[in-house]
């Protein structure tokens, strides 16, 4: 095949502190990346910029051009109408209300482009990739900074009545528990979510608890990762350990939720934390949730760690760009 027959698809993860995107030909090989940081205080039109220039860089790092390219899908982290292409409201992005961003790329790229919330299209990209789009129903859930999700139902994203189905971090958990960034309480995302398990273990330190963490990061574990999670765990802090178990149990208890509501084939779960815990979390997690979930109803139903990692993200957004432009 000569190289001008070629086509690829784009896939770019938006996030609040990098923009990541991936060049993927038609068998969903990764054929190059490029990586620049936000810059979300310069403004909106300068992060579209970026993301624009991201594009250049991707496609150039291999030797390719724009013509060549079918669709660029975007993973934006917010509120987005998947139908306009607008980004409604994004609370990592100050300034984002209402910005037509698939118009404005579109204008700077000339090539058809393709809009969704950035937990959906990772869930996306598992069903698609890891699974094959084999399963029929699929729920998937992302814990990192916050945690999000997706719902995919009947082989197709399931995004409800106004476009924003699928936050399951704010599944309440925990009546009268922590406060959630939503406003609410007790939210799974106020519960096992990175920000909610670092402050847990600060606010302990801060009481006087124990741990080898101050050891390894000083008394106000500045810079504190999950990888230092796992390494403290490892070396036997059994604070650190329990801390890590309470997480995965109210996910687990959201998960039994999930198993309930949608009897999906498969949860999948991913995100920084799972990537980092995984075998401190998942044990926990799953047992968790077999024990919530109405008795019967578990027949079948698998609960897995993603394997796509960090590269969830650009892998859904370059799927819902082939199906866009399919
Ligand atoms: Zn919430």
């Amino acid at each position: 095949m000569a190289d001008n027959q070629k086509e690829y698809y784009l896939g770019v993860d938006l996030g609040g502190t990098k923009i990541l995107t991936g060049v993927f030909d038609t068998k969903f090989d990764l054929k190059g990346t490029s990586k620049l940081s936000t810059k979300a205080g310069r403004g909106v039109d300068a992060v579209i910029e970026r993301i624009a220039r991201g594009v250049k860089e991707a496609v150039d790092e291999c030797d390719l051009s724009l013509s060549q390219v079918r669709g660029v899908g975007i993973g934006a982290p917010g509120a987005v109408d998947t139908e306009t292409g607008k980004v409604i409201f994004a609370p990592n992005l100050p300034g984002w209300k209402d910005v037509p961003l698939k118009k404005e790329l579109e204008k700077l790229l000339d090539v058809p482009v393709f809009l969704g919330n950035d937990c959906n299209v990772c869930t996306l990209g598992v069903f698609d990739q890891e699974f094959k789009a084999k399963p029929k129903h699929l729920v998937g859930i992302f814990i990192g900074t916050g945690i999000g999700g997706g719902l995919v139902v009947n082989g197709d994203l399931y995004c409800g009545h106004n476009l924003t189905a699928g936050e399951i971090g704010h599944m309440v958990i925990e009546v009268n528990g922590p406060k959630c960034g939503c406003g609410n309480r007790g939210c799974l995302e106020a519960l096992a979510s990175r920000t909610a398990i670092f402050r847990k273990i600060e606010s302990a330190v801060k009481d006087g608890q124990e741990t080898l963490l101050t050891d390894m990061l000083g008394k106000d574990l500045k810079d504190m990762r999950s990888g230092d999670l796992r390494k403290a765990i490892r070396r036997g802090d059994k604070f650190v350990a329990k801390v890590i178990e309470e997480a995965a149990e109210f996910a687990g208890i959201g998960v039994a939720n999930l198993i309930n509501i949608l009897n999906p084939e498969i949860v999948v779960v991913g995100g920084g934390v799972i990537e980092a815990l995984q075998d401190e979390m998942m044990p926990t997690l799953v047992k968790t949730a077999k024990d919530h979930v109405m008795s019967g109803t578990m027949s079948g139903i698998e609960i897995k760690a993603s394997k796509l990692g960090d590269n969830a993200g650009i892998t859904g957004a370059a799927v819902l760009a082939r199906r866009g432009t399919a």
